[in-house]
């Protein structure tokens, strides 16, 4: 059966307005930047735009100012917005508070949405996701999980460390996966927690260098050393960390394809504008 790919009015309008806005608002900042954003009022400057013309946060729900695009609409406004690397920064769709925000939607408790998903929709913070660890923690295979949580009075201490993350240099809060239950190796037993940005028992200790310079916040080896956060700081329900991370990752994995699209493209445009100039041998 074939599948129909045709998206909605709303999504069309949107990508076709995003087309526009990136084009004549962001590119003209990105030349200026070298498409890298290294200042807040850069950032800001840019969601302010998008803000302006209806275009912020698109995928959220309507109560957080978006649209709820599903995940047909994301692809076409996506691949608009990541005609520029700037782009997805600009209409706060960018990694990783996008599925940081899709993950929050889904699993996180009135409470929490009003604490970190409001604000994150607003552009007035931002976030990061810690997974990853260095060997032979979590990385392809995520049950290798070595971070480890254990009960305290009222909540939980965490210990380990996490590498490549990215945007976690001034991130607002940190969504970071550690065990509660079982052993490295086994499919169980991890849980997601709300760490906020001032926890004294999380600290960013290397900025790690990596090709792409456009995500804001860089990728960064952050240490959770006796960093201890109550019960209202769980995600989800305890030892389900596995399935919020496929929650999460499974359609951040695709709206990354998207966007890279949109800039795949623009490496095309490029190419042939350069080819259609050149003269001579
Ligand atoms: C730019 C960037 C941003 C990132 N941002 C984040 C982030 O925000 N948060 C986060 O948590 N993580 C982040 N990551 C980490 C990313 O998710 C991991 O790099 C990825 O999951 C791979 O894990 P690893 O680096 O430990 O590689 P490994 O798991 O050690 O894999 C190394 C190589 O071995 C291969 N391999 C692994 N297992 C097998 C097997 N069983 N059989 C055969 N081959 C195998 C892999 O394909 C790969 O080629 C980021 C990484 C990069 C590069």
């Amino acid at each position: 059966m074939p599948v129909d790919l045709t998206p909605d009015p709303l999504a069309a309008d949107l990508a076709q307005r995003t087309a526009a806005f990136v084009r004549d608002v962001v590119v003209p900042v990105e030349a200026e930047h070298g498409g890298v954003v290294s200042s807040e009022s850069v950032r800001s400057g840019l969601q302010r735009a998008a803000k302006e013309r209806g275009l912020f946060a698109p995928h959220v729900g309507a109560e957080y100012g978006g649209h709820g695009l599903r995940m047909l609409g994301r692809a076409v406004v996506f691949e608009e917005a990541g005609y520029s690397l700037l782009g997805p920064l600009a209409l706060n769709i960018a990694a990783p508070d996008e599925g940081n925000m899709h993950l929050l939607e889904a699993a996180a408790t009135p409470a929490q949405r009003e604490r970190y998903l409001r604000p994150l929709a607003a552009g007035e913070i931002r976030s990061c996701f810690a997974m990853t660890e260095p060997a032979p923690g979590a990385g392809s295979d995520p049950a290798a999980l070595t971070t480890r949580a254990v009960r305290v009075r009222g909540g939980w201490r965490i210990e380990g460390r996490k590498w490549f993350i990215t945007g976690a240099d001034s991130a607002g809060f940190t969504i970071c996966m550690a065990r509660t239950s079982g052993a490295p190796g086994e499919t169980a037993g991890a849980t997601m927690f709300l760490v906020d940005a001032d926890n004294p028992g999380m600290s960013t200790v290397r900025h790690i260098e990596t090709l792409d310079e456009s995500l804001y916040g860089g990728h960064a080896e952050v240490v959770f050393d006796d960093c201890v956060v109550g019960d209202d700081a769980v995600l989800g329900e305890v030892d389900a960390g596995f399935r919020y991370a496929q929650a999460r990752l499974g359609p951040a994995r695709m709206t990354h394809c998207t966007r890279w699209l949109g800039i795949a493209r623009r490496a095309q445009d490029i190419a042939v504008a350069r080819a259609a100039e050149r003269a001579g041998s």
